[in-house]
This record gives C-alpha cells, sequence and structure tokens, in this order.
C-alpha cells in the first residue's frame, strides 16, 4: 500500500513531534515507570487524543491508517506512550460501536477533549483469555449497578478518567451472562489498587481497579445486556487498527541494530561487514516490512469500509511476532552490552515488545480467532467451524 503525498506529510509532522515531545522523555518515562503527565498533556495539545473521535463530538474523525501512523511514530520513540495513546484514542471505538446517542454525546465529547481511558477492562487474577472465568460482578439495584470485584493489568488505569468494565450480570451463564459498563473513576466504590511494576511499557500507568460496590448508573450499561464477550472481541478484531505499536516497536529495534552494526568493530571491520550479522538485518528488514505493508493493507481495508476479521487480527497477531523476535534479532546483535544495561534504548524496546505480545490477547488466543474465520470462510459446515470452546463465548 502506497501512502498519498498527504500522508507522508502527516506522517513527517508527527515524527517532527515525537521527536522534540516523546524522545527526550523516552528513558527517564521507562526508568522511573511514572505516568508522564506532561507528555500526555503536550501530545492531546497537538490534538492527537481526538483522532478517534467523529467530527460531529468535537473529534478529528482520522482513518484507521493515518491513526496507525500516528502510533507507528509515537511507538518508535516510546512503547508506553503508544501503549497510553492506543487504549486512550481508541477507547472511542467502543462508544462509537456500541453506544446509545447519550453515551456517544458524553464520553465522546470527553474523549475529545482531554479525557485519558480505558478501552476494556476485562482481566482478573481468575480470567484473562478465558473471559467466563471473571468473578467481578453487577447486579442491578433500582436505577443502579452495583459491581464488586477486582480488576487487574490494566493501561492507563493510574490515570484513566474512565474504563469500560465487564462484569458478570448472570454468573449461571458463564460467558453468555457478561454485560460492559462505562465506570467513572469518580464513580462511588471505584478506586485504583496496586499499581505494577512490570518488565516493559512501564510508566503506562499499569495498575489494578477496585470495585467495592461500585454504583454505576443503569444507563452505563454499554451495548446489549450479557453481550459482553461479543463487544470484548470487537475490540481483539479491532487490533489492526492499532498494530502501528507493535510495528513502532520493530522499526525502532531494526534501526538501533543498524546503527550499532555498522559503528562497532570486531576482528578491525565492523561488524555489519560479517555475512551472518549483516544477514540477520536483512531478515528483520524484511520482517518489519511486511508487517507494513499488513498493517497498512488492514487500515485501508478497514477504511474501505470493509470488515476482513480474518486479515485485521491475521495482521495483529504477524506485528506482535516481529516486534518479538526483530527486537529479539537486535539484542543479539549488541552482543553483551545489549544486556548490560537495563535502561539502554535497545532493552526497552526489547522488553516492551515481550510485555506487549499478550496485552491485548494472547497470540494463542488469536489463533482461535483467525481459525474461526477461517474456516467459516473455507467451508461454512464444517465441524471445525468454530471448533475451541473459548471462541465460541
Ligand atoms: C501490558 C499489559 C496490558 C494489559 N492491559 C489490559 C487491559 O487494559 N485490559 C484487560 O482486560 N487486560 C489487560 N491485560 C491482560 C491481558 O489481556 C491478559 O494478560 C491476557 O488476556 C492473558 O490472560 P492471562 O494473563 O490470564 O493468561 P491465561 O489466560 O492464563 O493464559 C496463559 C497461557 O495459556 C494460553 N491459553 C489460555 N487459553 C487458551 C486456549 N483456549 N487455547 C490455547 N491457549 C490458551 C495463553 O495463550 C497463554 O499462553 C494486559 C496485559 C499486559 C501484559
Amino acid at each position: 500500500m502506497v501512502l498519498t503525498e498527504k500522508q507522508k506529510a502527516l506522517q513527517q509532522s508527527i515524527r517532527k513531534t515525537v521527536q522534540k515531545i516523546i524522545v527526550p522523555r523516552a528513558e527517564d518515562i521507562d526508568r522511573s515507570n511514572q505516568f508522564p503527565e506532561d507528555v500526555v498533556k503536550a501530545l492531546t495539545k497537538e490534538g492527537y487524543m481526538k483522532t478517534r473521535v467523529p467530527k460531529e463530538y468535537g473529534g478529528l474523525d482520522w482513518g484507521t491508517l493515518e491513526f496507525n501512523l500516528l502510533i507507528e511514530e509515537i511507538s518508535r520513540a516510546s512503547g508506553s506512550m503508544a501503549m497510553i495513546w492506543c487504549t486512550s484514542a481508541q477507547s472511542a471505538t467502543m462508544e462509537k460501536l456500541f453506544g446509545t446517542e447519550a453515551q456517544k454525546k458524553k464520553y465522546l465529547t470527553w474523549l475529545a477533549n482531554d479525557a485519558i481511558a480505558n478501552y476494556a477492562a476485562s482481566s482478573e487474577p481468575s480470567g484473562g483469555t478465558d473471559m467466563g472465568g471473571i468473578q467481578t460482578t453487577a447486579v442491578r439495584k433500582g436505577d443502579y449497578y452495583i459491581l464488586s470485584g477486582d480488576k487487574y493489568f490494566l493501561e492507563p488505569a493510574t490515570h484513566a478518567d474512565f474504563f469500560h468494565v465487564f462484569a458478570k450480570t448472570e454468573p449461571e451463564k458463564r460467558s453468555r451472562g457478561i454485560s460492559c459498563f462505562i465506570v467513572e473513576k469518580n464513580f462511588p466504590g471505584v478506586s485504583i489498587g496496586k499499581v505494577a511494576d512490570p518488565i516493559g511499557l512501564r510508566g503506562a500507568g499499569l495498575a489494578e481497579i477496585l470495585l467495592r460496590d461500585a454504583k454505576v448508573p443503569a444507563e452505563n450499561l454499554l451495548g446489549p445486556y450479557n453481550a459482553g464477550v461479543r463487544i470484548a472481541r470487537a475490540g481483539l478484531d479491532d487490533a489492526s487498527a492499532i498494530g502501528g505499536l507493535p510495528l513502532g516497536m520493530a522499526q525502532s529495534a531494526l534501526e538501533l541494530a543498524l546503527d550499532y552494526a555498522v559503528s562497532r568493530k570486531a576482528f578491525d571491520q565492523t561488524i555489519a561487514s560479517f555475512q551472518a550479522v549483516n544477514f540477520m538485518l536483512v531478515d528483520m528488514a524484511t520482517k518489519v516490512e511486511a508487517s507494513r505493508s499488513m498493517i497498512y493493507r488492514a487500515s485501508g481495508i478497514r477504511d474501505a469500509g470493509q470488515n476482513d476479521v480474518r486479515f485485521f487480527v491475521m495482521s495483529s497477531t504477524f506485528a506482535n511476532m516481529v516486534a518479538y523476535e526483530v527486537s529479539q534479532s537486535a539484542l543479539d546483535i549488541f552482543g553483551g552490552h545489549g544486556v548490560l544495561d537495563n535502561w539502554h534504548p535497545v532493552t526497552r524496546v526489547w522488553r516492551d515488545a515481550h510485555t506487549n505480545y499478550g496485552a491485548g490477547g494472547t497470540t494463542n488466543l488469536r489463533r482461535l480467532v483467525i481459525s474461526r474465520n477461517m474456516f467459516t470462510e473455507l467451508s461454512p459446515s464444517s465441524p471445525l467451524s468454530p471448533f475451541s470452546a473459548a471462541i465460541r463465548g
């Protein structure tokens, strides 16, 4: 997919902004594991937070491709910042797909201003891939739902203004009895629990949220009652819309390795002149280009209004695998120097890529989604289609 002149100009202007605002802070965000309020404010001022919000609610309504160009550039500088951006900006997708007019008016308008949001609060100690294993409950009491439970591994939980929380409305129905709620951080009974100290994507506000008889207005039920798994799955299907995140990490790992390979000398020559290292770099570059082609193509398909879930999930899964592998190769090219300094950019990108690998659903879960769609497409009557309880929900 070839970028238009307008898209190339946009990419250049984002690159300049990222260079100015994020690059000087990237190492400190990683070291401190502190949510970078100053950087988020500066990027919000550039209008980047409202890119996914429709114009009628005050947003910029960027296409998926433009949004991925933004995320790729941010991620190239800092995986953590890209994670904050993806989960916040993409929260708009939840309201766009499933919100009532009143919900859209309130939450999309808020996102178009300066809201920070969590895309999906599903995971719990008892249920990650298996959504049916979650224990958070929502019980209707008059005009409210009362939510009780713990959610963990949420980004950017420490600073999110609102969350999309999945809770069991009919626990006996397991995954068919889960609903989704828009939960504001200031609702009674909502608090932030333990803040994580992860190996990568540090500073992105990874934390638990605790719901202790949290009082959520009934009108904050998002989408149909008991349709939580379908709503969460729409988020996973949408992952190609944020494929720029692993793509930017892979690009960064490649650039770091290239720079090092042409400057580091061994046996009186640069290590890039050894064919083994050279071929490794060629393979890395090829994988990054393949990942970029898939992500841009998936974005183009989405922007053309077509829904190709099989390809969308393939492209985001492949981009994740490429970031994982290319960051590993980059670390190898740095020899001992890569692993001696925990805060070196090459270790950061390796830690970020490994942390991101299962963040929006593990590779196995993604494969299950691809296979369900692949077999349904090839043979709708196949007994293999859909063959997984995890996917049937
Ligand atoms: C940085 C980060 C950010 C995150 N942000 C969020 C967030 O905002 N919201 C949120 O809800 N969650 C979030 N998560 C949690 C993430 O979604 C879960 O970690 C993920 O879904 C896996 O769940 P789990 O860790 O419980 O692993 P498990 O579900 O216990 O899986 C363990 C292993 O078993 C495999 N497995 C499980 N079931 C199957 C199956 N049916 N077939 C084949 N293999 C299977 C998995 O692939 C994995 O390899 C985040 C995680 C990270 C690391």
